[in-house]
């Protein structure tokens, strides 16, 4: 199935909002086997939306457009494509019957704009709005299928998975599923992974290798066409033992869960406590660890030690270490791994990983950008102490460094 995306609203070309629907969108539609070949973005002009509406229907199988299914005069993908297609419009019951009791109940009165929120083409099937008011349409016209979905990303999501997606599929049937798989690694950067890989995606086309980076962890899918998940695992076997033979050692999931998730996973099983010490991070570590539910089970707390004055009164980091003629430093194997010791004997937790380093965008103490201590103390063990030097924007080293901390807890 060839598919296409057209978002509308001017916001969009204007730069004020981002395009994130497009990008749902596309990601849905890879996991689902359906192939987005063009995205489109178009403002609230009836020409210009119905020329995009055209040029798609002309080169796809689906055309999903989000937008303009607002009440509003600048709403107008519904009259569009209905002008277009010859299509009458009419109401769609109990979409308008939720419109009505949702303004009865907060007791505002219903202008008669927002009826259209409740516009049906003729020959549609309604995507129901579980979040929101305007009813999503899904419609084949002379071969293509079109979905109408509305701009807020809150409304438009679920409507997209829960209900177009489904309808789609239904349509599709001749085609053989896809089965995907997911590898997590951490600890290596999208671009030495890919080198890693190279012979391996460019000569391989069943299963596909997808590799995309975010936020400091790398994933691989694995994706073929099975009839079912034990085909689809024989089918990429091969290949996924190639990959773990040279990527091993970064792997640290075989579903899409995040590296903190993977380490609270293992802390929780092995019954074992952490405590962190930030400096660079900010805070950044104690954030993904709580943002996993059931952390507290692991998890004692942190220690945003930012300044030289905390890290010195919180963790006891001797202020000749810290600062002065020729002392290493903050940023420096020596801070780390006292803050690291410190955690294990002030908060009695089994680990403790402090993050020290220089986020930019000016070097600090003489030392570059980048440059970060991740420091790893356990109960019964010799301190370690890691050496990073990332690279990117202060955001981007900030993320790295918060997820390779916890890839050095992981390993
Ligand atoms: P409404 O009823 O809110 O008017 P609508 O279906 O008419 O919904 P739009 O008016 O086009 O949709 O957009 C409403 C809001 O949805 C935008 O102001 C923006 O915040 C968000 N939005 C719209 N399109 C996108 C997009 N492509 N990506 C992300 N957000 C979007
Ligand atoms: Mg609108």
């Amino acid at each position: 199935m060839k598919a296409e995306i057209i978002a509308v609203g001017t916001e969009l070309l204007l730069g004020q909002i981002v395009n994130t629907n497009a990008q749902f969108i596309s990601r849905e539609c890879a996991a689902h086997g359906i192939d987005i070949y063009f995205q489109t973005v178009v403002g609230d002009n009836e020409q210009r939306l119905l020329e995009s509406l055209q040029l798609a229907a002309k080169r796809a199988d689906v055309v999903i457009c989000t937008g303009g299914l607002g009440p509003t005069q600048d709403d107008l993908t519904k009259d569009v494509l209905a002008a277009w297609t010859g299509s009458n419009l009419h109401i769609h019951e109990p979409s308008m019957e939720a419109i009505s009791t949702m303004f009865a109940s907060r007791g505002i009165h219903m202008v008669e704009s927002n009826r259209r929120q409740a516009l049906m083409l003729e020959g549609s099937d309604p995507l129901q709005n579980d979040t929101g008011l305007a009813v999503g349409n899904a419609l084949t016209f002379e071969g293509t299928h079109f979905i109408l979905l509305p701009g807020p990303p809150k409304e438009m999501k679920p409507m997209f998975t829960n209900y177009a997606i489904p309808w789609l599929k239904s349509r599709m049937t001749d085609e053989i599923p896809l089965y995907s798989k997911m590898l997590k690694f951490a600890g290596i950067g999208e671009s030495s992974l890919e080198h890693e890989l190279l012979d391996l995606i460019q000569s391989q086309s069943d299963p596909t290798i997808a590799p995309y980076a975010n936020e400091g962890e790398v994933t691989i899918r694995l994706t073929t066409r099975a009839q079912s998940a034990e085909e689809g695992e024989r089918k990429i076997q091969a290949t996924e033992n190639e990959i773990k033979n040279r990527l091993g050692q970064y792997l640290y999931a075989e579903v899409d869960i995040p590296i903190e998730t993977a380490v609270l996973q293992l802390l929780g099983k092995n019954q074992r406590t952490l405590a962190v010490a930030e400096s660079c991070t900010g805070g950044l570590l104690s954030d993904l660890i709580t943002a996993v539910p059931g952390s507290s089970q692991s998890f004692l707390g942190g220690i945003i030690c930012y300044s030289n004055a905390l890290k010195h009164k919180l963790l006891g980091v001797p202020m000749e270490v810290l600062e002065g003629e020729g002392a290493p430093g903050a940023v420096s194997v020596e801070t780390a791994a006292i803050l690291a010791d410190q955690l294990l004997i002030r908060t009695g937790s089994d680990f403790g990983i402090s993050v020290t380093g220089v986020a930019g965008p000016s070097p600090s103490e003489g030392k570059p950008v980048g440059l970060v201590y991740v420091g790893l103390a356990q109960k019964d063990a010799t301190t370690e102490v890691f050496t990073l030097q990332l690279s990117g924007n202060r955001e981007f080293i900030k993320q790295r460094a918060a997820k390779s901390a916890l890839y050095q807890l992981w390993k």
